[in-house]
């Protein structure tokens, strides 16, 4: 048995600090071309409380795709720091990145990006299958009831409706239980009763599975469930409304669209 280091007989003794689930610190990103230097972010500090539900709003170009990009380790930032549970991504490989990845977050997208000739089931199941990860048959089939699409399990998505698609989309996102959810305008290709369906959902993956969650999006009805609006301008963080109503988050960003 090794013995026990020191800085855990401290911790210990006193009340543990969660880390964030995702930490952004000073977070900068330049894209440079020959056309010129564009700061899509500037120097962004925020930390994501786990098991919380976050919408990021701005104007078009203002940052929001870059920071979830940033956010998810699928692009690294020209200065400053991201960290998932406590895991600075900058010190990890490409190959220990993209494990990390698998298991800690999920995607759900606009476009749904579900495989038309695989079945809601082997959808599910395949991001499980390509981290040569067991897949077993009734952790699948719940994922799909947490949805409410178990008894469409053998459909392919063509067989199904846009809204199902996108619960299909978020089964899958959900079933490796991933410690932070990321969403880029999930509700952006729905009516508006399909779009209350999946964001229900989304805030069950945080309310009663812990599951944080970030998601971008223009609409202020779909950022009012969530726990707290960030709003973005030019590459910065230039305000936040917790627990706000759709009317009051509209407001805030006609605002930022004057400015
Ligand atoms: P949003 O999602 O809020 O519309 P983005 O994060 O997509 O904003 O973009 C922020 C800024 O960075 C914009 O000015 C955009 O044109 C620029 N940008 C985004 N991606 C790239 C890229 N790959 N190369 C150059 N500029 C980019
Ligand atoms: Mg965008």
């Amino acid at each position: 048995m090794s013995p026990t280091p020191i800085s855990a007989s401290i911790s210990a003794s006193s009340p543990p600090v969660p880390a964030p689930a995702v930490a952004l610190d000073e977070v900068t990103r330049t894209y440079r071309s020959r056309a010129g230097s564009v700061h899509a972010l500037r120097g962004v500090t925020h930390a994501f409380a786990p098991g919380t539900f976050t919408a990021i709003m701005g104007p078009s170009g203002s940052g929001k795709s870059t920071l979830l990009q940033l956010a998810a380790g699928l692009d690294a930032p020209t200065k400053g720091r991201v960290s998932i549970t406590g895991t600075d991504l900058g010190r990890l490989n490409q190959t220990a990145l993209t494990k990390f990845r698998r298991t800690a977050m999920a995607f759900v997208f606009q476009s749904y990006n579900l495989l038309d000739a695989l079945s809601a089931f082997d959808n599910v199941a395949l991001p499980a299958r390509l981290a040569g990860r067991p897949v077993e048959r009734h952790s699948v089939l719940d994922a799909l009831e947490r949805v409410g699409l178990r008894d469409l399990a053998r459909r392919r998505p063509p067989e199904l409706s846009g809204g199902q698609q996108q619960r299909v989309a978020i089964a899958r996102a959900l079933y490796g239980r991933p410690d932070v959810l990321f969403a880029d305008e999930p509700t952006g290709a729905l009516d508006r009763t399909t779009g209350r369906e999946v964001l229900a959902l989304l805030r069950t993956a945080a309310d009663d599975h812990g599951q944080t969650t970030v998601m971008v999006t223009h609409d202020p009805l779909a950022a009012s469930y969530a726990d707290e609006t960030l709003f973005l301008a030019d590459g910065q963080m230039v305000g936040r409304l917790r627990h706000a109503d759709a009317t009051a988050i509209a407001r805030r960003m006609s605002e930022l669209e004057q400015r």
